[in-house]
């Protein structure tokens, strides 16, 4: 019920002392449950709980609450099932990239968090759900365990990885390499081929090659099949061009992710781009079933833990340890704008060491955001690529805009359009402008550069920018 995440959120600071008082109730009584035996009490504690927190907070009894961490909002309602949202997909106004006839379960999780004035708690990464805990009490487990829920279901915070110290002084391959020696860095992305032809990749990235420091291959992007991001990386690798494999949570559950980053390490692949993924509705299989086991931070979370503690999810030994580099997505651009840093600090605290954002046509609404990043001290703790990528037409701008969730193009870019006697050409203009205006932003250590299946047109835009110096 819609209404109720709603009302929850608007008087989230009424109902979050409230909770907390029961939850101090229910931590006083401990001895008398324990005494009884919690066993007997579970079944009727879980019949409650569903019952009085479906009716306040559309609760779908994830096992795992974290309903004082969301402002009041159950994050579970979010179509993705994201525990650390928003996804960089919402839409103008706040609406969903999924549902456009609702809002944002993380919109409104985030107006809630701002009533409690805890707003720092966002930069916390929080636990991913148990699929086995779906369906039990949250209120036993806190009288069990005696925590109450934040220490339980968050995550234990450390201390951000800071560029000058920490485990990844020795860089895992030279996009690293190159970003720590300060050097502007140029990556492009490639458009996996629909083929089984290894062909295909070494000529599309041709036109790149010596012109850019890696290049991205995305993972179904925009929920389409296309050949495996792991498989076109290793084929890039293997040509020798340094590849970072865009990771997507959508079609894979933790199992199959974590084999997949020890699979692509050892083939070579360092870099990885942890995303959360399209929504399944934006491809051309709409049946698909979406996995959305983990989300994109606490994909980062468990990638780093394989690197830097080398054990998977489960805790269980690694015998070596993988190699990486790991990167996140990021957007400056979408709602809640002021949220947006604090999201993406909860990313470098869940490992994010370098983020690539998404297209940026506001060069104003960017240097915002980076002032914003710099007070925060966010620049020495991550590098920051901006994304970049030519409009080929007025009319291609206006999809992309209505069409396309988190990609914001303001009026003035696509009257420029219109106005323009050659829209191709003007659009390539004003990709070299932004390119040049982007090298000159305290903070942004490199440009990121998209086009759809445009690789040669990519390559002549970089040469004829000033950004390679
Ligand atoms: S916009 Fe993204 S984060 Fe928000 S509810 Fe929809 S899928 Fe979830």
């Amino acid at each position: 019920m819609k209404i109720f995440r709603h009302i929850a959120a608007r008087y989230s600071g009424f109902y979050l002392y409230f909770y907390k008082v029961t939850e101090h109730i229910f931590l006083f009584l401990r001895p008398v449950f324990m005494w009884i035996g919690l066993s007997r009490f579970e079944w009727s504690l879980s019949f409650v709980e569903w019952a009085s927190k479906g009716i306040l907070f559309d609760c779908r009894m994830c096992g795992q609450c974290l309903l004082s961490s969301t402002g009041m909002v159950c994050p579970m309602n979010c179509p993705k099932e994201i525990r650390n949202g928003p996804c960089g997909g919402v839409r103008e106004g706040g609406f969903c990239e999924i549902d456009s006839r609702m809002k944002c379960v993380w919109v409104e999780a985030w107006a809630g968090v701002k009533k409690t004035g805890e707003e720092e708690t966002f930069t916390i990464p929080l636990r991913p759900a148990e699929a086995n805990q779906q369906g039990s009490s949250a209120w036993a487990k806190v009288i069990e365990k005696n925590k109450d829920e934040d220490e339980l279901f968050r995550v234990k915070i450390f201390p951000p990885t800071s560029l000058e110290v920490g485990p990844h002084l020795r860089p895992s391959g030279i996009l690293e390499q190159r970003l720590q020696a300060g050097k502007f860095v140029v990556t492009a992305e490639l458009s996996p081929p629909d083929s089984a032809d290894p062909d295909e990749i070494t000529q599309r990235v041709a036109p790149l090659k010596g012109l850019v420091t890696a290049v991205n291959v995305p993972d179904g992007a925009g929920a389409n099949c296309h050949m495996s991001s792991l498989a076109s990386s290793v084929i890039l690798h293997n040509a020798g061009v340094v590849p970072v494999m865009q990771y997507a949570c959508r079609d894979r559950n933790r199992i199959a992710l974590q084999g997949d980053i020890l699979g692509a390490a050892a083939l070579g692949v360092t870099n990885l781009l942890c995303i959360t993924g399209d929504s399944i509705q934006a491809g051309d299989q709409k049946g698909a079933k979406p996995v959305f086991d983990l989300d994109s931070i606490s994909l980062l979370r468990v990638a780093k833990m394989m690197r830097d503690d080398g054990i998977f999810l489960s805790g269980r030994q690694l015998r070596k340890k993988p190699d990486l580099f790991l990167g996140a997505a990021l957007n400056p651009f979408a709602s809640p704008l002021d949220a947006r840093v604090l999201r993406m600090e909860r990313k470098i605290n869940a490992g994010a060491q370098f983020f690539q954002t998404q297209f940026c046509f506001d060069i104003p609404a960017l240097q915002r955001f980076m002032a914003e990043v710099r007070a925060r001290e966010l620049d020495k703790k991550c590098y920051i690529l901006v994304g970049v990528g030519p409009l080929v037409s007025a009319k291609a701008a206006k999809f992309i805009k209505s069409s396309i969730p988190g990609v914001v193009i303001p009026e003035h870019i696509i009257e420029r359009m219109e106005r323009a006697g050659d829209e191709r050409q003007e659009g390539k203009k004003i990709c070299i402008e932004t390119l040049n205006q982007i090298r000159e932003i305290e903070g942004v250590s490199g440009v990121h550069i998209m086009s759809y299946r445009k690789e040669r047109l990519l390559a002549e835009i970089i040469s004829q920018s000033y950004i390679l110096g």
